[in-house]
């Protein structure tokens, strides 16, 4: 009859005696086991956000772009964007003199929409873009979620210890050593030669010769 639920039980279920129907016996033992792990085990939680956790090396928080000498190591290949799944990356790229020729002019990343997979950082072939240990992110609107260059931004230095195992973690190709090398950073060939001609050259006596008065 609708209203009125079916009575499933098996007519061979076994029967419940007093103290099991009370249930007093019951709420007596799952309270010692509280009490036994209360006092037996170590403390799992903490008092955040006084006590703080410190995840380890191949923890993945926030992506991050890392910026040496002031400047984002970055050169605004937009691989890390085609990568990223739930299209969480933008970017514009410009042109800046240099050996390096292009940056990020504004670099954005939506992190309502990150779901930290760390492809971004997989893919980046300057090691440009890393997962930081920073998991504790509040935005009061959708706006403030998007991150931009001012928040994305953060000295090497301080992720020494992401970059470090990075370096000891990542596949390597048989007989590749994988390792960011600054001069990897510089992407024309122009530059590149140039870079050569200057390391071939006494630089300060060039210098000297330019500054000398001509005869
Ligand atoms: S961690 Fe994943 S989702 Fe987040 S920005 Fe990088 S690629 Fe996109
Ligand atoms: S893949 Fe790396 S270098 Fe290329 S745009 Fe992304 S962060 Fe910059």
């Amino acid at each position: 009859m609708p209203g009125i639920p079916a009575n499933t039980g098996k007519p061979n279920e076994r029967k419940f005696n007093f103290w099991e129907r009370i249930y007093l016996p019951e709420a007596l033992k799952g309270l010692g086991y509280s009490f036994r792990k209360m006092t037996k085990e170590p403390m799992y939680t903490f008092q955040y956000p006084e006590e703080q956790w410190y995840p380890p090396d191949n923890y993945r928080g926030r992506p991050v772009l890392v910026e040496e000498d002031g400047r984002p190591r970055c050169v605004s290949c937009n691989l890390c964007a085609r990568a990223c799944p739930p299209m969480a990356i933008s970017m514009q790229s410009h042109e800046i003199d240099g050996p390096k020729e292009r940056e990020p002019e504004w670099f954005e990343i939506n992190m309502l929409r990150c779901i930290y997979c760390g492809f971004c950082e997989e893919v980046c072939p300057e090691e440009a873009i890393v997962m930081s240990k920073e998991y504790d992110l509040t935005f009061q609107s959708r706006d403030e979620a998007i991150f931009g260059l001012e928040r994305l931004l953060m000295p090497a230095e301080r992720l020494r210890d992401r970059l470090d195992y990075l370096e000891a973690q990542r596949n390597r190709q048989p007989g590749q050593h994988w390792e960011f090398q600054p001069v990897n950073n510089t992407h024309s060939l122009r530059n590149r030669s140039f870079l050569k001609w200057l390391a071939a050259h006494d630089v300060e006596a060039l210098e000297a010769e330019t500054a000398a008065p001509s005869a």
